[in-house]
């Protein structure tokens, strides 16, 4: 196969000073656009204020509705909106105000669309649509196991790979306290607890470096880009913040260090912003110097970053989500920020057809 050594190549690293020698099996010819690191996740948005209050954390055993009585951790709920408890459903004293954010521990007891919760030391009622239930246990798989409807048997819901951490807003076990309910993917069901270890409240929900085989972990994220990218290798790398993309060979390279999940939101748009350097050498398989001139002359920052910009303006219409919260409220940034011009999006929608914008 025929390959180009594209100007831009060298420019673009040296600005980045991140171009790493052509691994080994590349030839000479090859075009390569190494990204500088992406921004690392910021840490968790502050709570909102909330009168500093002791919350009670410990726990009892309560009923749960069902057909069987299991032991279970009292409910532990945030706040979604500004909270005035009362002492009956809806009438009676009023206790008090937390503001949106502000964590409750519950007793357990729910009616009419009202929950009662502990509040400065007393008990009172607050509407239910202003909580939501938080976790109050996380367990690791040991090795794959099943969610089930009912411990010890039911209907299979899912299968959870090894590694994966879940969530549990109730903590509750079976009888025989060999079984424990999870809540897995917006499911809930119930947990061989032989199959499982107790992990830290701090640890994130979701996949962990052992839930996904490389290949497993690639087929993954070329199947997130298929639509743009059909027949694009995506090579697995374990080298912190690497993520390039070749014209010859036709593929891209992506760290999965500190992506255990395939399918989350940041490493989706990794992947279609590589997806889109692939579609600019498509467009330009002579080389796009004529394309990197065009790309800084329509970027709005002038900072160099033009073919880079241009990249996050096709990922944006392929679907990425450049930032974002993740599940665990940290906040996280992909690409080379900014948002696009009108000019911008139209070679982008140009490139993404097969088109030369210049
Ligand atoms: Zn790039």
């Amino acid at each position: 196969m025929k390959t180009f050594l594209f100007a831009l190549v060298g420019a673009l690293a040296l600005t980045q000073g991140l171009l790493s020698a052509p691994s080994a099996g590349e030839g000479p010819g090859t075009a390569t656009v190494v990204e500088k690191p992406l921004a690392a996740p910021a840490p968790a948005a502050a709570p909102a204020t909330a009168p500093a209050m002791p919350v009670d954390a410990s726990a009892q055993s309560i009923v749960l509705a069902g057909s069987s009585t299991v032991g279970a951790s009292k409910p532990h709920y945030i706040t979604t909106a500004t909270i005035r408890p009362r002492s009956s459903k809806g009438a009676g004293a009023r206790l008090g105000s937390a503001t949106k954010g502000y964590k409750v521990w519950g007793t357990g007891k729910t009616s009419k669309g009202y929950t009662q919760i502990k509040f400065l030391g007393r008990t009172g009622w607050v509407k239910s649509n202003q909580l939501k239930r938080l976790v109050v246990a996380k367990y690791t798989a040991k090795q794959s196991t099943v969610l089930r409807s009912k411990a010890n048997g039911g209907k299979k819901l899912a299968t959870i790979g090894r590694d994966y951490t879940l969530g549990t807003v109730d903590n509750a076990r079976n009888k025989s306290r060999s079984w424990v309910r999870v809540q897995y993917k917006g499911k809930t069901g119930w947990v061989a607890l032989k199959h499982v270890k107790k992990a830290s409240l701090g640890k994130a929900v979701g996949p962990g470096t052992r839930t996904y085989s490389d290949a497993a972990w690639s087929k993954a994220v070329s199947k997130n880009i298929s639509r743009y990218c059909p027949r694009t290798t995506v090579r697995v790398s374990h080298r912190k913040n690497e993520y390039y993309a070749q014209s010859s060979p036709r593929r891209i390279t992506l760290s999965r260090v500190g992506h255990p999940d395939p399918n989350a939101a940041p490493i989706k748009a990794v992947a279609l912003h590589e997806c889109a350097h692939i579609m600019q050498f498509k467009a330009y398989p002579r080389g796009f110097s004529k394309l990197v001139r065009h790309a800084e002359k329509i970027n709005p920052r002038r900072d160099g970053y033009g073919i880079e910009h241009l990249a996050d303006c096709m990922s944006d219409s392929m679907g990425a989500k450049r930032s974002g919260r993740l599940a665990d409220g940290s906040t996280y940034y992909t690409g080379y920020h900014g948002k696009c011009s009108s000019t911008q999006k139209r070679a982008a929608a140009q490139l993404i057809a097969g088109k030369r914008p210049a």
